[in-house]
C-alpha cells in the first residue's frame, strides 16, 4: 500500500483539484510506510462523518508529527483527525510497531527500537 493508493481508494475525501491551496498533488509528504494504516483508518471512518464539502488538503510529517489539514470539518472530524495524529505519535513510522519520539541531529522521527538505528 502506498499513499497514492489510498489516495485513490478515498479520492472523494481529497482535494485533487489543485484549485486552492491544496498540496494533495504531491501525495502524503514525508509519511513514512508505518502511518498509512492509521490514515486508511481515518479515510474509513471519514468516509461516514464528512459531509461533500470536506476535503484533506495535506497529509505530511513534520518534527515526527503527523500533519493534517483540511476543510469543510465538524467537530466529529477534528476528533477523527486529533485520534490518528494522537495515534501517530505512538506508532514508528517506518513499520507501524510501539514507538516514540526519537530525536538525533538529522531526524525527528517516531520510531521503535528496531527502527531507531539510522
Ligand atoms: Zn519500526
Amino acid at each position: 500500500m502506498t499513499d497514492q493508493d489510498i489516495i485513490d481508494r478515498y479520492q472523494e475525501l481529497f482535494d485533487l483539484g489543485g484549485v486552492t491551496t491544496s498540496q494533495m498533488r504531491w501525495g502524503f509528504q514525508g509519511v513514512g510506510s508505518g502511518w498509512l494504516p492509521i490514515m486508511e483508518r481515518l479515510c474509513i471512518r471519514l468516509q461516514s462523518i464528512a459531509k461533500p464539502t470536506f476535503k484533506l488538503i495535506s497529509v505530511k510529517e513534520k518534527l515526527g508529527s503527523l500533519r493534517i489539514t483540511f476543510c469543510g470539518g465538524s467537530d466529529a472530524i477534528g476528533e477523527a483527525v486529533d485520534a490518528a495524529k494522537a495515534e501517530a505519535m505512538v506508532t514508528c513510522d517506518q513499520c507501524g510497531a510501539a514507538g516514540a519520539l526519537l530525536v538525533t541531529d538529522e531526524l525527528w522521527a517516531v520510531r521503535c527500537g528496531k527502527c531507531a538505528v539510522v
